[in-house]
């Protein structure tokens, strides 16, 4: 019998895996991938679309190429879950598999602060960051505000690279003398997860650019020219950039498969859930990194995707009857650009104990051009 595979999301975790099983089971399975969005989106490339480097149509492909590769592509909005049968329902159909990856990422709650639908701008999407990019080409002077709204949300180091790229893009536009740039985070340092070595190093570069930094403060309310936060301190702003709340996707919270963190507990080193064949991948996993800087694995397209090649290989193994299996080794890096051109790399090994082994490079061209290299990789290498 023809083994069924059912993935639910085709962003970076969803296609990846996709595309594994594809390529290793062919005709030995029958894999459908779920995605309410026509497009594969790649999110790294939204810092580059802000300051006009990058246009809508070069981060994005159309899901339905995966058709090709004998993948059934499902362009509807997943309603609701059931795990114990492996089935998802969508708004026509219900589909059911021997295998479940739920590669569904982060939805945002922008209502769980008031104001932030009114005033507050991201590049947290498509729409919001293409947005955002026009509100920035006008903006010759005054405050801007960057910050982080609540924690944990994807990639660590997108806000700082948001903060360091529209320094530069100011600079060089001439108007940065007559712009204020403050970031606010309730984060103690910049990305906490790879430890103070190198968030001292962040903050320092911070310093450099003349970008206030402002620890430790939780947003409570925005009003049109005022950040509010949880300590009754204020933050004056013209313009704002605010990471929105994340939270599980609805259908996956009411499946009853979050724990207190708010998302699905994963086994970190096969990725599977507490029901058997069922695997969280991505975002939407919450992996204990007891021996880290912080509690849990932070959320980002590279630990997606490691995850998808061990999850894919596993299921592929199972299918063909093999008894071997792999298990995640919890490593991997990130580029922050830190002007037009020039970034930073870190990596990590995070499952490495006493602490995670982090390995930091300077700024330089060469990570710039890698983070390149990482786009064309995600924008080609999958289509
Ligand atoms: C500005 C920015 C910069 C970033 N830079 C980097 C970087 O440099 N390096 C890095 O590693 N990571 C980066 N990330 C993080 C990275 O994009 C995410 O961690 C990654 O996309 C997670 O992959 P995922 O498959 O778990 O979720 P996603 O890629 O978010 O995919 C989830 C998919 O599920 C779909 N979906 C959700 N709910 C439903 C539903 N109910 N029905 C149907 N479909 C649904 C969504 O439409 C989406 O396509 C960045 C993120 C942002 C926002």
């Amino acid at each position: 019998m023809v083994k069924k595979i059912l993935v639910l999301g085709g962003g970076i975790g969803g296609i990846a895996v996709a595309n594994i099983l594809a390529d290793k089971l062919k005709e030995s399975a029958d894999i459908t991938l779920i995605d309410r969005k026509k497009y594969f989106q790649f999110p790294p490339s939204y810092p580059w679309l802000m300051i006009g480097k990058r246009k809508p149509e070069q981060v994005q492909k159309e899901l339905t190429i995966l058709s090709k590769k004998g993948i059934n592509v499902i362009n509807e909005d997943i309603i609701s879950i059931d795990t114990s049968g492996k089935k998802v329902r969508t708004e026509t159909s219900e589909y059911s598999g021997d295998y479940m990856v739920i590669s569904l990422g982060a939805q945002y709650n922008i209502a769980a602060i008031p104001g932030f639908s009114d005033y507050a701008h991201h590049i947290y999407d498509l729409d919001s960051a293409i947005a955002f990019r026009d509100l920035v080409k006008n903006f010759k002077h005054g405050t801007i505000a960057i910050g982080i709204s609540r924690l944990p949300f994807k990639c660590p180091a997108a806000p700082y690279e948001t903060a360091f790229l529209l320094d530069d893009y100011f600079t060089k536009e001439g108007v940065r003398a007559e712009i204020n740039i403050e970031f606010f985070t309730p984060e103690p340092l910049p990305v906490p997860s790879v430890g103070p070595d190198v968030g001292n190093r962040v903050l320092e570069l911070l310093r450099s650019r003349n970008i206030n930094y402002h620890p430790k403060l939780k947003l409570a309310e925005i009003t049109d020219k005022e950040l509010i936060f949880d300590n009754q301190e204020t933050l004056n702003y013209d313009l704002l950039f605010a990471v929105p709340p994340h939270e599980a996707p609805k259908p996956v919270a009411d499946a009853g498969l979050t724990d207190v963190t708010g998302w699905i507990p994963a086994n970190g080193k096969n990725m599977e859930t507490k029901i058997p064949g069922v695997y969280a991948i991505g975002d939407v996993a919450s992996i204990q990194t007891p021996h880290g800087y912080v509690p849990y694995l932070s959320k980002a397209g590279v630990f997606a995707h490691a995850q998808a090649e061990v999850v894919a290989n596993n299921i592929a193994n199972l299918v063909l009857g093999k008894s071997q299996a792999k298990e995640w080794d919890g490593e991997g890096g990130c580029f922050m650009e830190t002007s037009i051109g020039e970034g930073t790399f870190m990596k990590g090994e995070f499952y490495a104990q006493p602490k995670p082994r982090i390995d930091y490079h300077e700024p330089g061209k060469v990570w710039h051009m890698q983070k390149v290299v990482f786009e064309k990789y995600w924008m080609r290498h999958w289509f």
